[in-house]
């Protein structure tokens, strides 16, 4: 790593340990916003419906209705829900969805956003938002986007189901691999990025074996921190734009897809990127790419893109689309190469 960067790190509050939800209700107070909407998915409504009634009088109501992508019809439902319940902060309880829906919230008014994140996608450390409207997915990046105040509290995932944890685990891992090589990469991103490869590479097989490990739980969320912070803080390449490419124009799943392609798109910038990715390399025997998908075989994860329903007459489209917008990379993209790698993806084939 040269010494020559310029490093720039977003402002943050974490509460990281069990039991840290406890400390929710001063953290409002400590925001200055008295009424909180609660936000989560459909499935975690009980959760959130709980975590409103600990709020006391902070509590303002809950809104449920938060999906994948952040549909702008559904961020404009929760405005009004919003503004009904006389609101002036909220608290995303949830992954990367609901997430998205308070900072969809918050990039139209402003509001404080509190986040008790249950997921290791990373989002919640994050200055950047994706909305889809009319199928298309955009992305927005700005100070009012990024969360104030993420508490960790990793009793909030013991209940994480073990596929959801491995693949939420590997998209984790992906922000960690694309930060090495970042191009506006510096040591501080390159040390978090490390770290948090090793607590998820060890924390991941325990969670498989015995998803109740509180102790392999609180690595993988502190692993899953380091990882979305080394997200917020550079520039990503080749593997965010080929899964933003496949989940927005195919309708892939998010933490599915990441994972899936991580071990192909570490192996086709393994050769270009050799120095910064050497560490990485040798925490997984040696080969990122070959590595990374033995690692996923032995925990159960997906590894063939054909399973998540993708169809092999796609493959060309998404090889055009992939390398029709120019973006840096450490190698440059070269669309038969990129096409032969949805291929071996798409099979499931290991990495070359
Ligand atoms: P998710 O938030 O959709 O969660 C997956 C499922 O798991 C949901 O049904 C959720 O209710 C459930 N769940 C969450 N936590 C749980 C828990 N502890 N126990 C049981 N069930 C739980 O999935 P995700 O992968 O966290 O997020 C994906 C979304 O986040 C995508 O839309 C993606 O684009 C976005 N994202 C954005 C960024 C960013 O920086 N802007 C980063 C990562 C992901």
């Amino acid at each position: 790593m040269s010494h020559d960067f310029v490093y720039t790190a977003n402002p943050a509050r974490i509460l990281f340990g069990p039991g840290s939800l406890t400390r929710i209700a001063d953290e409002v107070r400590l925001l200055g916003c008295p009424r909180a909407l609660v936000l989560s998915t459909h499935s975690r409504r009980e959760d959130a419906l709980r975590l409103n009634a600990q709020l006391g009088e902070l509590g303002a109501g809950v809104f449920s209705g938060a999906v994948m992508h952040t549909p702008v019809h559904v961020t404009e439902q929760a405005m009004a829900a919003f503004e009904d319940a006389a609101a002036d902060c909220v608290v995303a309880l949830g992954g990367g969805s609901t997430i998205g829906l308070g900072k969809a919230i918050a990039y139209r008014n402003d509001a404080p956003q509190l986040v008790v994140a249950t997921t290791y996608a990373g989002s919640e450390v994050t200055p950047i938002l994706g909305q889809t409207e009319n199928g298309l997915k955009s992305t927005v990046k700005g100070a009012a986007i990024l969360p104030e105040v993420v508490i960790y509290d990793p009793e909030l995932t013991l209940g994480l189901p073990v596929t959801t944890s491995v693949t939420s685990g590997l998209n984790a891992m992906a922000h960690a691999v694309e930060g090495l090589y970042a191009k506006d990469r510096n040591p501080l991103t390159g040390l978090m990025a490390m770290e948090g490869l090793r607590s998820l590479k060890q924390a991941l097989p325990s969670i498989v074996e015995r998803p109740q490990d509180l102790q392999a739980r609180s690595d993988a969320l502190y692993g899953a921190w380091l990882c979305g912070t080394v997200l917020g803080s550079v520039g990503m390449a080749l593997h965010h734009k080929l899964c933003h490419t496949l989940g927005g124009s195919f309708d892939l799943p998010h933490a599915e897809t990441h994972a899936i392609l991580l071990p192909h798109t570490a192996a086709y910038n393994a050769e270009a990127a050799a120095e910064v990715l050497a560490p990485a390399a040798s925490l997984f025997g040696g080969e990122l790419g070959g590595g990374l998908h033995d690692f996923a075989g032995s925990l159960g994860a997906p590894l063939a893109l054909e399973a998540l329903g993708l169809r092999e007459s796609d493959l060309d489209e998404a090889a055009d689309l992939a390398a029709s917008n120019p973006y840096w990379n450490p190698r440059p993209i070269e669309r038969d190469a990129i096409r032969e790698l949805l291929q071996r993806a798409w099979s499931g084939d290991r990495p070359r």
